[in-house]
């Protein structure tokens, strides 16, 4: 497919704005996959792979997995067959290190950054929404015990996967140690791509379908449908 054709979105915001729910929404409407680290991650320890094995401490901390291995595994993700018209990244990049080393790749297949969306949330809204979060251990949908109630308590509406608490959300302190590196290290990235032009600002307290319009309808002006 021509570079210029494919979409790259990026998703930004911290912890509990909304990304990976926003993410599931968009991918059912462009028909490009969601990529999120975090979940990639998740997997890997799951299945206890050698790649898990080495993210567990730094996710256990609330601390970025190193870039390198962070990279390689974003680039073997994007060089998939389902996510050859592009992707929603969710959770990537995180750092500059990691916006610079994304660039490059899209530019050796002669793609880029096509959009860069920040779901702004107020930090007592985050709190709120981390501690309810619930998330499907099959397929990774994500609800929230009071915003986003699954039908059947503790069932995965998709999926009918059950639902668990992430251990990082259950823990006040790898919380906070979350978003004070969101603020340190991925602030400086969204700044990277407002230069850029191609950051929106969207306002992530509405409701998730009035975020979702929103996110649409600023891809779709500059995009296309
Ligand atoms: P992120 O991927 O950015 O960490 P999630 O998509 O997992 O965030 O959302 C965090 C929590 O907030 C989840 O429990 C989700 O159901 C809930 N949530 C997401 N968007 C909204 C919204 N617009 N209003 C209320 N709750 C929301
Ligand atoms: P998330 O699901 O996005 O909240 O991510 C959960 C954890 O996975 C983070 O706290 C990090 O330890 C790790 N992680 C996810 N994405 C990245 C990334 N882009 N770079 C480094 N570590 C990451």
């Amino acid at each position: 497919m021509n570079g210029e054709a494919r979409r790259y979105i990026i998703l930004f915001g911290a912890q509990g704005s909304g990304k990976g729910t926003q993410a599931r929404l968009l991918q059912d409407h462009f028909g490009i996959p969601q990529v999120a680290t975090g979940d990639l991650f998740r997997y890997n320890l799951k299945e206890e792979t050698e790649l898990g094995r080495l993210a567990k401490a730094y996710m256990e901390r609330g601390e970025l997995v190193p870039d390198e291995v962070t990279n390689a595994m974003v680039q073997d993700r994007l060089s998939r067959t389902d996510a050859q018209g592009g992707a929603i990244l969710d959770g990537y990049p995180r750092n500059l290190n990691q916006a610079r080393a994304l660039d490059d790749m899209l530019a050796e297949w002669g793609a880029r950054v096509t959009q860069a969306i920040y779901i702004e949330v107020s930090e007592a809204e985050l709190l709120r929404r981390l501690t309810g979060r619930r998330v499907c251990r099959e397929c990774q949908a994500t609800y929230h015990v009071v915003f986003n109630p699954p039908r059947e308590e503790g069932v995965c509406d998709r999926c009918g996967g059950p639902l668990y608490q992430r251990d990082d959300d259950k823990d006040e302190v790898a919380i906070r140690r979350r978003l004070e590196i969101y603020m340190q290290e991925t602030l400086p990235v969204i700044e990277y791509y407002r230069r850029r032009g191609v950051l929106t600002t969207i306002d992530g307290e509405a409701p998730i379908d009035d975020v979702n319009r929103a996110i649409v309808a600023a891809i779709v002006d500059r995009q296309g449908p």
